[in-house]
């Protein structure tokens, strides 16, 4: 994806989450409102209607893409709500549960970010940890300045308890998720070969891995023919685009096998009996296929041909033996002519 649609995607998700977040903000503090209103808890009324007017103006830092300005504000207003409620009707309200939730969210949102420096997430993590025991602390010592309702303490509880919980599993599921999906595309680039697309050598390896003694197989490693000639006459390009070709090919003639570059311009083919052919006569059939085929690059007419090595599944785990037997007679092709399948 090119880099100004990469960013451009970057921006949409982070003012979406940034629009997300406050109408979330907003109706969880009208919600307060309403509980505290119910219970008269006036100071706290008064603050927290100042808040909602607070959180409606922060929709014009994210409508002029003062995104950090607003996560910012977000944070101060989020710290200072967390205290100055805890000291006004009690730490039982559960308030402090936030900063619990807030540690998951600052590794988020740091690993998300682009300077991606964690030693700010250990500094918020220590400073919502100071925050959490001196609430406790404090509230151990000194009454809040409400005695609210045991319906009003426990309805607060619960909903902190249940926001932080979804809260902690939905930053952890994104991350997961998204660490997950790297890691399958990062597995499965290292196991692809950048200039054909088809497997490499790893590829074989996991291939093996995984397949190797589940039926009658045969390994042949095939090797293109003067290979060295192509690049002198033709150029490294042209040379490149061959080998691409030779990929394509493989695919189209042997389709239902494994195919992968092994190296250089060497090939490995595993292929299976298939009842109507033998393992053989598709390779030769494919051999031929190679040496009919016109390799037109940017005008230039190439002909070419390859040496094939068959060998038979020899049992056991080791790949580099099977491989090396399929080579041995590969070369022995070489050396008696080229353009030859040797089994
Ligand atoms: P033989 O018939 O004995 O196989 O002769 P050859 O010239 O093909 O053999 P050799 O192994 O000596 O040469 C292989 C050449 O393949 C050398 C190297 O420059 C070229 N080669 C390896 N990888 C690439 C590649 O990715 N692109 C291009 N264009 N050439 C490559
Ligand atoms: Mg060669
Ligand atoms: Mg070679």
């Amino acid at each position: 994806m090119p880099v100004t649609n990469e960013k451009a995607r970057r921006y949409r998700t982070i003012d979406k989450t940034c629009y997300a977040a406050n109408i979330g903000y907003l109706i969880l503090h009208l919600f307060y409102l309403t509980l505290f209103l119910i219970a008269k808890l006036y100071v706290m009324v008064y603050v927290t209607a100042a808040i909602v007017g607070i959180y409606l103006l922060f929709f014009l830092l994210i409508k002029y893409k003062k995104y950090y300005i607003y996560a910012l504000c977000c944070g101060n207003e989020f710290f200072a709500f967390i205290i100055f409620s805890s000291l006004m009707i009690g730490f039982s309200t559960g308030f402090h549960f936030f900063l619990i939730a807030f540690c998951v969210v600052s590794f988020f949102t740091t690993y998300f970010s682009n300077k991606k420096n964690i030693k700010n997430s250990y500094i918020w993590v220590a400073l919502s940890l100071v925050i959490y025991l001196t609430l406790f602390f404090v509230s151990e010592f000194n009454a809040p300045f409400y005695t609210i309702d045991k319906w009003l303490e426990m309805t607060l509880f619960t909903i902190h308890a249940v926001i932080v919980f979804a809260l902690i599993t939905f930053f952890l599921a994104i991350f997961i998720k998204y660490a997950m999906s790297l890691e399958k595309k990062i597995l499965k680039e290292s196991r692809t070969d950048e200039l054909t697309q088809i497997a490499n050598r790893y590829g074989l390896y996991d291939y093996f891995e995984q397949e190797a003694d589940k039926s009658k197989k045969v390994l042949a490693l095939f090797d293109i023919d003067d290979f060295k000639k192509i690049n002198d006459t033709y150029g490294h390009v042209a040379g490149d685009y061959v080998l691409k070709r030779i990929a394509e090919i493989t695919k189209e003639t042997l389709e239902d096998c494994f195919i992968c570059r092994y190296g250089g311009e060497e090939f490995v083919v595993v292929l299976e009996d298939n009842k109507l052919n033998t393992p053989f006569e598709r390779l030769d059939t494919f051999r031929k296929t190679v040496e009919k085929e016109q390799f037109i690059f940017e005008d230039m007419n190439i002909n070419l041909t390859i040496t094939i090595g068959m060998m038979e599944y020899i049992g056991g785990k080791d790949l580099q033996k099977w491989v090396d037997l399929a080579d041995e007679k590969m070369y022995s092709g070489k050396r008696s002519g080229k353009n030859k399948t040797v089994a």
